[in-house]
C-alpha cells in the first residue's frame, strides 16, 4: 500500500483492486506509523470496496485497528445508489459517546472537598461488568418508551432538565427507532443496566479547563480556565452489543442475495434500502437512544453528587455520539444526496453557520469532545469549514496498545499509585481494566488535537486536565 501525502496532515491511498474510492488518511508523520502498525490502514482499504461508498474512506488522527472498519473510520454510502449499512461501521458499542458538564465551582475551591466528592461518586456510579444500573426498567413496554425517545423520555421521567435536551446531539433522540427489531435478548440484557458505565474504557472523569484557546466559543460553550468540568464516557452496555451481534448474524448471512462480495466478512452489510438495512437501522437507532439515556442517568448521578459534596450544580455542554450511521444529506461532486455516513469512533463535527446546529450554537459550531487519557489531557474543539469528511472529526487518543499488550506492560496497583501522586484521584473497578487504559497504551492526545486542527476537521476551544477519575 502507498500513502501519497497530499498536504501536512492529509495522505492519499489511490485506489487499487476492488477499492471504489481511494482512502484519505488524516495524520502527521509521528502518528501515522502507529496507524500502519496496527493494521487500521488496510481495514481503511477494505471499506473503500463497499457498494456505494462515496468520496472517499477516511481514517481520522486517532485511527487504530477494529472489528471490519477502523475506529476512527468514517465512510458514507449513497442510499439511492445500492448504499450499504454495515454493522462493523458503527461497532458494538452503538452511541458510544461523550457528555460533558461544565460545574459552577472552580478547581481551588472544589480541592479541599474533592475527596469527599470522589468518594461520593465512586460509591453511586454503577460501573463494571455484572453490576445493575440507577434506573430498573419495569419491562418491555416502558424499555420502547426508552429506544424511540432517548435521552428526552428519561427527563419526562424526571431524570434531567430540559435544557439538558437542547445540548443533545439530535435533541437526544435519533429519528427513525424501531423497537420491533430489537430482540428480546437485547431488552433484557438492557432492563437493569440503564445507568451505567460499564467497563474499561467507559469512565466519569472530574477535570479542570487547563487552557483556553478560543474564548469566545469557550464563552458559548460554558467554559472558562480553572473551572470544573465532569465528562462521562459510556455507551448503550449490553443491548447495544446484542443488537450488532444479532444484526451482524443476519446481514451476514443475506449478503449472497444481495450478491455482495467483501474482502473481509466483518464488513458485514446490506442495501440501506433492503429489509435487513432498514431492520438494523432501526434497532441501531433505538440502541444508540439507550445510549443516550444511559448518559442522561449518569449525568444525573454527577449532578446530584456534586450538590451534596461540592454545593455546585452541572450545566450539560453537550452529548455526542461516536458510534451511529445517520442518514444525511451532503453535497457529492456539487450535487446533494441522501447518504448513511458511518463514523465509528468519530464525532459529528457541523461548522459554524451549518443549519443543522441546535439552537444557541449555530455561530460556534458543532462541539467535538476529545477524550484522551485519565493521566494526560483531554480537548474540546469546534467543527471547522473545510472539513471534507462529512463533517466528522477524531473521537479521542486512539490506541497504540492492544489490551493485551497494556497488561504485560502496566500494573494497575502501580498505575494508581502514580496518578495519586501526581494530584489525580482514581477509583477503579478492577486492577486489569485500570491497567488495560493506561495513558501509555494511547496516543498523544495533544498530537491528535494539533492534527485533527490541522487537517481542519475542528478547531481547538480547550485543554482540559484531569482531576479524579471513576473508571468502568
Ligand atoms: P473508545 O470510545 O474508542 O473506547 O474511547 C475513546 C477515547 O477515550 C480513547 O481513544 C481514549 O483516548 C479515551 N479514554 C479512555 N480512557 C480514558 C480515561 O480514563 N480518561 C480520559 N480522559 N480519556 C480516556
Ligand atoms: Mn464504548
Ligand atoms: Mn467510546
Amino acid at each position: 500500500m502507498t500513502l501519497v501525502r497530499e498536504g501536512p496532515f492529509r495522505f492519499r491511498i489511490e485506489p487499487q483492486d476492488r477499492m471504489r474510492v481511494p482512502g484519505v488518511v488524516f495524520a502527521t508523520e509521528e502518528l501515522l506509523p502507529q496507524a500502519v502498525g496496527d493494521k487500521a490502514l488496510e481495514q481503511v482499504v477494505n471499506v473503500a470496496t463497499l457498494p456505494g461508498i462515496v468520496r472517499a474512506s477516511y481514517a481520522m488522527p486517532d485511527v487504530h485497528w477494529g472489528y471490519g472498519f477502523p475506529i476512527g473510520g468514517v465512510a458514507a454510502t449513497d442510499v439511492d445508489a445500492g448504499g450499504v449499512v454495515s454493522p462493523g461501521g458503527v461497532g458494538f458499542d452503538i452511541s458510544c459517546g461523550v457528555r460533558l458538564l461544565a460545574a459552577g465551582i472552580d478547581r481551588t475551591s472544589l480541592a479541599p472537598r474533592m475527596r469527599a466528592l470522589m468518594d461520593l461518586l465512586g460509591d453511586t456510579v454503577p460501573r463494571g461488568t455484572g453490576r445493575g444500573g440507577l434506573w430498573k426498567l419495569s419491562g418491555r413496554a416502558q424499555m420502547e418508551k426508552l429506544l424511540v425517545e432517548g435521552a428526552g423520555y428519561a427527563v419526562e421521567c424526571g431524570h434531567g432538565v430540559a435544557r439538558d435536551l437542547e445540548r443533545c446531539e439530535d435533541r437526544g433522540a435519533l429519528e427513525g427507532a424501531d423497537p420491533s427489531h430489537v430482540g428480546q435478548r437485547a431488552v433484557e440484557r438492557g432492563l437493569q443496566q440503564v445507568g451505567s458505565l460499564g467497563s474499561g474504557n467507559h469512565f466519569l472523569e472530574v477535570q479542570a479547563v487547563e487552557q483556553v484557546y478560543d474564548a469566545e466559543t469557550a464563552a458559548v460553550f460554558g467554559l472558562h480556565t480553572g473551572q470544573v468540568c465532569v465528562m462521562i464516557h459510556c455507551g448503550s452496555r449490553g443491548l447495544g452489543h446484542q443488537v450488532c451481534t444479532d444484526h451482524v448474524r443476519v446481514m451476514d448471512q443475506s449478503l449472497r442475495s444481495f450478491g455482495i462480495q467483501l474482502p473481509d466478512r466483518q464488513l458485514a452489510c446490506a442495501p440501506v434500502v433492503s429489509s435487513p438495512g432498514r431492520g438494523y437501522l432501526g434497532a441501531m437507532a433505538a440502541a444508540a437512544n439507550y445510549g443516550r439515556a444511559n448518559r442522561q442517568l449518569l449525568a444525573e448521578a454527577a449532578r446530584h453528587a456534586f450538590a451534596v459534596a461540592a454545593k455546585a450544580g452541572l450545566d450539560l455542554v453537550y452529548d455526542v455520539s461516536h458510534n451511529t450511521a445517520k442518514i444525511e444529506t451532503h453535497d457529492v461532486d456539487g450535487v446533494p444526496r441522501r447518504l448513511c455516513v458511518h463514523r465509528k469512533g468519530a464525532t459529528l463535527a457541523l461548522p459554524p453557520g451549518h443549519p443543522a446546529l441546535p439552537e444557541g450554537l449555530v455561530e460556534s459550531g458543532h462541539p467535538v469532545l476529545v477524550p484522551g487519557t485519565m493521566g494526560t489531557a483531554s480537548y474540546v474543539m469546534v467543527g471547522a469549514d473545510g472539513n471534507d469528511a462529512f463533517w466528522s472529526s477524531a473521537h479521542g487518543a486512539g490506541r497504540v496498545w492492544s489490551r493485551h499488550e497494556a497488561l504485560r506492560q502496566v500494573r494497575g496497583e502501580q498505575l494508581r499509585g502514580d496518578l495519586e501522586s501526581r494530584g489525580i484521584s482514581v477509583r477503579p473497578s478492577s486492577w486489569r481494566g485500570l491497567a488495560e487504559e493506561a495513558p501509555d497504551a494511547y496516543k498523544d492526545v495533544d498530537a491528535v488535537a494539533r492534527a485533527t486542527e490541522g487537517a481542519g476537521l475542528a478547531r481547538m476551544v480547550a485543554r482540559l486536565v484531569p482531576l479524579g477519575v471513576v473508571k468502568g
